[in-house]
């Protein structure tokens, strides 16, 4: 078993906790290290491996969102306009404490008739002004010619020009196992592949929970003085294990992406469109060397692995080719998946895609704290607002919120310094790259693990990244280091499979695994595609 996780287990076994936080996503993430900081003891519990969920299926941007400003002129909503405010500050803040991965991302507004390009800049004038002293590129009209010029495919009959404003765009997987591994290194017991079952209660206040190691099937007892359930789309699942009457809070909806291959003519923006069928944005946009596509958002069903539906990609598919030149093939389409939006339920709204991304709280009689909704580019501030209601249940005082200036780990040295070393290593631009982008200045620590061959040759993984990975990074299943250590599997489903038996092999003989063990890891893996 690899050691952090060893470790984790060891502790939650027989060590007594502050605080037990319920789910390894951007929400839980953010409260271990918040708390963490603040001088509360804590343990965090996953129940699948770290951001397995909704967290590392997202549209991958650190974002106000220009939608949601949208709705708040329309309906002159004042906490909509807080929210984007905040989401953009947060953009700036995220930028600095994760700079190898959250990147400043141009995104093209293509403009059909002249009219739009008025609105949609006086718009976006608006959110550049709301970022205020955290504004870091402003947007700008641009020509037709431009516009072409930096996204070659576009539909050109009748584009008249467009718009540029700029966004953050990051590796979501990534970001949250860096909040866990700096949240561990302070101190944190982090355990993926754990399930909480249920809760322990003396005098009807929760005191522990019940847990499950999911590799094993061991089930212990774990005390805690405040529990905090972080599961996303399963907050209810979980309230309801605490309290069986409680009454649900949530909605659930989908949203799926597809992925294209590398562009074969440089695609130097993103690009939104602004309004699909369906009255929503659809974003096309470079990803790790490849094109995002998406989102959809329609209500859906509790599942621990969703998939897009036909429907959804046939969606996605239609507004893309009614935008590009491209029309799309079956082998264009290298990967699709779907992620489950957690959001507050307002039983007026009739659909999904009006229902508010701001977070909530609900505080249960035997004291389990449940915080659900909001969006990943909010986590910090969701962390501070959670970890300022537990402490105050606590006679002792703490320090003050700190994650705004605090490095995430592999964020703390000079990039150039890093990507000269990575260099003079031999590697090709495109391998550094990757690496810098991955673990920040850890990159170099990574390489002496062991060899630079890659795990495929279409794709610049290395057998060290999964050697790191599995010492220090908590890769307990091959689906852990091909779906989030990495993302293959979200790039390219194909390439995934053919990495499956070397990537699996060499865990193997990492863990000690059995064949039994082997098998197990087979049916997880096939699962996830
Ligand atoms: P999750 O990531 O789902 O984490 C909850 C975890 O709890 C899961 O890993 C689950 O396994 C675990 N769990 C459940 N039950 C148990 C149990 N019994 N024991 C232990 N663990 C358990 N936001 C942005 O800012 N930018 C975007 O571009 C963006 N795009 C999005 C696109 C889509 C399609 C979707 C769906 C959302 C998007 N969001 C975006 C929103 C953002 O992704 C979510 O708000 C955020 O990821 C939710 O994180 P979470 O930690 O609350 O939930």
């Amino acid at each position: 078993m690899a050691s952090l996780r060893k470790n984790a287990l060891a502790r939650l076994k027989n060590e007594e906790f502050d605080l037990l936080i319920i789910g390894g996503g951007a929400t839980g993430s953010g409260i271990a290290l918040d708390a963490q900081l603040r001088g509360l003891k804590v343990a965090l519990v996953e129940k699948a491996d770290f951001c397995s969920g909704t967290s590392s299926r997202s549209t991958k941007l650190v974002h106000g969102g220009v939608r949601y400003l949208e709705q708040a002129v329309l309906h002159l909503d004042r906490s909509q306009f807080k929210l984007v405010r905040e989401a953009l500050s947060e953009r700036k803040i995220l930028s600095e404490i994760a700079p190898h991965l959250v990147t400043w991302l141009p995104l093209l507004i293509p403009m059909y008739r002249r009219l739009q390009a008025s609105y949609y800049h006086a718009g976006l004038r608006m959110y550049d002004w709301l970022a205020g002293k955290h504004l870091v590129h402003r947007s700008r009209l641009v020509s037709r010619e431009e516009a072409l010029e930096l996204c070659p495919n576009l539909k050109k009959a009748g584009l008249k020009g467009g718009v540029i404003y700029y966004d953050g765009q990051f590796d979501d997987s990534r970001m949250a196992l860096s909040i866990l591994l700096t949240a561990s290194e302070k101190g944190a017991a982090l355990a993926n592949y754990t399930e909480v079952l249920g809760f322990l209660k003396s005098n009807g206040k929760i005191s522990g929970v019940e847990l499950k190691d999911k590799l094993t099937g061991e089930v212990w007892l774990t005390r805690a003085q405040a529990v905090v359930n972080a599961t996303g789309p399963f907050t209810d699942t979980i309230r309801f294990l605490d309290n069986p009457e409680a009454t649900p809070l949530l909605k659930v909806s989908s949203g799926a992406h597809l992925v294209l291959p590398p562009p074969k003519q440089s695609m130097q923006v993103g690009v939104l469109i602004p309004k699909t069928k369906d009255k929503r944005v659809l974003f096309v946009l470079p990803w790790l060397n490849h094109i995002l596509v998406g989102t959809t958002d329609v209500a859906a069903r509790l599942s621990d692995n969703p998939k897009p539906t036909q429907e959804e990609i046939a969606f996605i598919r239609q507004e893309f080719e009614t935008y590009f030149e491209n029309s799309l093939q079956e082998n264009d389409i290298y990967a699709t998946w779907a992620g489950l939006r957690p959001l507050v339920n307002e039983p007026s709204e009739k659909g999904t895609a009006s229902l508010s991304r701001d977070h909530a709280f609900d505080e249960s009689p035997s004291g389990l704290l449940s915080i659900f909704g909001g969006k990943w580019t909010t986590y910090r501030l969701m962390a501070a607002d959670t970890v300022d209601r537990i402490i105050t249940r606590f006679p002792r005082s703490f320090n003050p919120c700190t994650t705004h200036k605090t490095s995430l780990r592999g964020a703390e040295n000079s990039s150039q310094i890093i990507r000269e070393a990575l260099r003079n290593r031999g590697l090709d631009e495109t391998t550094s790259e990757h690496l810098f982008r991955t673990f920040g200045n850890l990159a170099l620590e990574v390489l002496e693990q062991g060899s630079v061959e890659k795990i495929h040759p279409k794709h610049p993984i290395l057998i060290s990244e999964l050697l790191y990975g599995i010492r220090k990074e908590f890769i307990s299943q091959s689906s852990d280091f091909i779906f989030r250590r990495t993302r293959l599997g979200f790039l390219d489903k194909k390439a995934a499979v053919e990495s499956y038996p070397i990537v699996s092999s060499l865990i193997k003989n990492e863990l000690g695994w059995t064949q039994e063990d082997l098998e197990k890891d087979r049916l997880d893996f096939f699962s996830q595609l």
